[in-house]
């Protein structure tokens, strides 16, 4: 196999809890994972020349060992003394420090990918050891699905598959750091902690009102704070037939759940109008497993 395509996926939370800070300044979470159908495409290629070449469609995001996607490539042919080289092409989707695993998910990918086209013969779980090493959400990108995540974020429980609906996701055009979020978090006793235990409760019931009912991400109040407009955009999502709305991981990403496509199209399309937010996408939670 000399070429490879594959689909980087995007991912919400549907719920996001911190238990406490470790002393590296990692912190212990509590969070539902869900995989959307929205994804970066990643071409690998295999080359003569040794080394990686690495390009992607926007001109802002690094080419070199910056980047998660080269990191992953490099982190396995090192370790396995892999002697020809790989061209990667990213086509970038995912909104950008967002709040939606991008990075991580292309990390996920490239690894899989690497394993494959080399046939290093890494099993999934030796793929997520070191996955980790890249990022704490690698591990479940590498996994995919409905998925309970604790630690740091790479202890993964597969869940009962999210009930069916429509996600309408919509970035408002501010960047948001992952790293202060958590900071400023850490300056204050967290008083509300989101209903982790709802969201489980409703998987296992298969209930969709209850999972979104019982969303919740303790980074919001944080987030918000600063930029108000997150809030702006749930209302608009509620006011339009979403279930309900939340952010997604440190941000500003917000997402929606519909029962009825038809009503986030049109929900897309008021908040684009709107000008609140430029990149609104409709898209479908993808349940299947990476095998
Ligand atoms: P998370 O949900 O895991 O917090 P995120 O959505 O906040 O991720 P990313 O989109 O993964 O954040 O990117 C955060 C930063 O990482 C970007 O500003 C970018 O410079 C850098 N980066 C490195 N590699 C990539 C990549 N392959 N795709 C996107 N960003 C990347």
């Amino acid at each position: 196999m000399d070429k490879m395509e594959l689909k980087a996926l995007g991912k919400i939370n549907l719920g996001l809890d911190v238990l406490g800070r470790r002393e590296n300044g990692y912190h212990d979470v509590r969070m539902v994972m869900q995989t959307l159908y929205l994804y970066d495409q990643i071409t690998i290629e295999k080359t003569e020349k040794p080394g990686i070449e690495l390009s992607t469609n926007l001109f802002y995001l690094p080419v070199n060992e910056n980047n998660l996607a080269y990191r992953a490539a490099d982190l396995l042919m090192q370790e396995f003394g892999v002697e020809e080289g790989v061209k990667i092409t990213l086509e970038k989707h995912i909104p950008v420090a967002a709040g939606m695993a991008g990075g991580s998910s292309n990390a996920a990918a490239v690894l899989y990918g690497i394993n494959r086209m080399f046939s290093l013969g890494l099993s999934q779980e030796e793929l997520m050891e070191r996955g980790v090493k890249l990022g704490a959400d690698v591990p479940y990108c590498i996994m995919r699905g409905t998925v309970l995540a604790e630690g740091i974020g790479e202890i993964l429980t597969p869940l009962p598959a999210m009930p069916r609906c429509t996600v309408l996701v919509a970035k408002p055009p501010i960047s948001v750091s992952t790293k202060l979020v958590y900071e400023k978090l850490d300056a204050h006793e967290i008083e509300n902690h989101p209903d982790i235990d709802g969201v489980l409760e409703g998987l296992e019931r298969q209930d969709l009102k209850k999972i979104a009912s019982s969303m919740g991400n303790v980074l919001e109040r944080v987030t918000v704070e600063e930029y108000p407009v997150i809030e702006e955009i749930k209302e608009m999502m509620k006011e339009n037939g979403a279930l309900n709305a939340m952010m997604s991981g440190s941000g500003p990403t917000v997402f929606g759940l519909y029962s009825d496509k038809r009503m986030a199209k049109e929900a897309a399309q008021k908040i684009k109008e709107s000008g609140i937010a430029k990149q609104v996408y409709v898209t479908n939670i993808h349940n299947a497993r990476r095998k």
